[in-house]
């Protein structure tokens, strides 16, 4: 079952991990890599080069998210992003009083994990109901909050589902409260139009390697006015938020990506088209046990498709697909690979066993819609494997 011929071609569905790089922004790099290493608080020449391209960068991202310069903080990923807005907005809060912090059910584990260190800062965490398709239930959020929480924080499109959800009104009942809004994008970044402000957002993150750009740069939007502490301190880099030389090449290389798909097609358009082809194609063969997590429609990232086969564990057909050169996912990437059921599944209402079937497929830049027709056919072929080697076996 190795890929072989035309036939066994490679096929990429899992852009929602990670995103191959776009040859803009590997070029971009280039001079960073090699002649213009520079360090950008340097006062001679070899750094005020490298500075003024971490300027035109930074200047890049702001005009991408609508905000001022000075607004953008750069960092290393995405998960460094939502845990220097969660935890240094913990750290810094001069009002005892406000003692609660409210994060979606279904949010990242980058932002689920912080509630150790800020229970262990003395809040109390709380977790926003969701519904089916993982979004916030705003009818069950808008008791919760009160004159005690210091943030709610809620993500624009879910990293396993692919839904989007309308995070301005949750930002408009944050603000009520007097709470701050942390919004998590990086999913949605690049494939829903919006900006800090049309969001409501007064802290948001962003990552690179989700939108063709490269690992170990990302970015935190900070909205002026907000005071977060530092988690890392030194040097006093990115306007004192975060200390340490920042990756130059990688900055360069995001703001590349950035301008590259904001001047070409839209980068939805392959994605959709390939999601589209798949699902209509798995819906023509009908394979037994077939669920679709969500509709395809608008409130949801266009190359996303989240399904599950009734008894089938993910991990199974992951192997069995990877053998058949069809790369997929079964949620965070961070998760893949370890049989815990998904929070994600659980939190919008599915049984433990149902939360081990989850099978994400995340269409991007780099698919066709002939890449669609092709994953399902072998989507296919590789359920009716594992059932048969599961009835071989006794286990069905
Ligand atoms: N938030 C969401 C919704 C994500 O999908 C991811 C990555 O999968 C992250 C945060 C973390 O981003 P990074 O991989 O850049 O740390």
């Amino acid at each position: 079952m190795s890929p072989r011929g035309p036939r066994e071609r490679a096929i990429y569905a899992d852009h929602a991990a990670t995103t191959p790089m776009r040859e803009e922004a590997r070029q971009a790099m280039l001079p960073f890599l090699g002649p213009e290493f520079g360090n950008p608080s340097s006062l001679h020449s070899h750094g005020r080069r490298v500075a003024a391209a971490l300027d035109e960068a930074r200047e890049c991202v702001a005009s991408a998210l609508g905000c001022e310069f000075g607004e953008v903080i750069f960092t290393s990923s995405g998960t460094e992003s939502a845990n220097l807005a969660i935890l240094g907005l913990a750290l810094a809060n001069p009002d005892p009083r406000r003692n609660r912090v409210i994060l979606g059910a279904a949010e990242h584990h980058c932002v689920i994990e912080t509630r150790g260190l800020l229970e262990r800062l003395g809040y109390r965490v709380e977790f926003a109901e969701v519904d089916r398709w993982a979004r916030v239930d705003l009818e069950a959020l808008e008791p919760r909050l009160a004159e005690d929480v210091l943030l709610v924080a809620a993500m624009q499109a879910n990293n396993e589902f692919g839904t989007v959800q309308e995070v301005a009104p949750i930002a408009e009942r944050a603000h009520e409260a007097g709470a701050t809004f942390f919004c998590d994008a990086v999913q949605s970044f690049g494939k829903v139009i919006f900006t800090a402000s049309s969001l409501g957002a007064d802290l948001l993150a962003i990552s690179a390697h989700k939108v063709g750009g490269p690992k170990g740069a990302a970015a935190l939007y900070v909205r002026a006015g907000v005071r977060l502490q530092p988690l890392t301190v030194g040097g006093g880099q990115e306007r004192e938020l975060r200390a340490g030389t920042p990756n130059v090449a990688g900055i360069v290389g995001f703001a590349a990506a950035i301008r590259s798909f904001a001047s070409s097609a839209p980068l939805s358009d392959a994605a959709r088209s390939a999601r589209d082809a798949f699902v209509r194609r798995l819906l023509e063969a009908r394979p037994d046990g077939l669920r679709f997590t969500t509709d395809h429609g608008p409130s949801v990232l266009p190359g996303f498709c989240h399904l599950r086969f009734e008894g089938v564990a993910a991990e199974s057909v992951l192997v069995v697909l990877d053998q058949l050169g069809v790369s997929a996912g079964a949620g965070a990437a961070c998760s893949s690979g370890s049989l815990e059921p998904s929070h994600v599944m659980q939190a919008a209402g599915l049984t433990s066993a149902e939360s081990k079937e989850g099978l994400r497929f995340s269409f991007g830049h780099s698919n066709s819609e002939q890449d669609g027709v092709e994953a399902a056919a072998r989507l296919v072929e590789a359920i009716a494997t594992v059932r048969r080697a599961a009835r071989h076996s006794g286990r069905l």
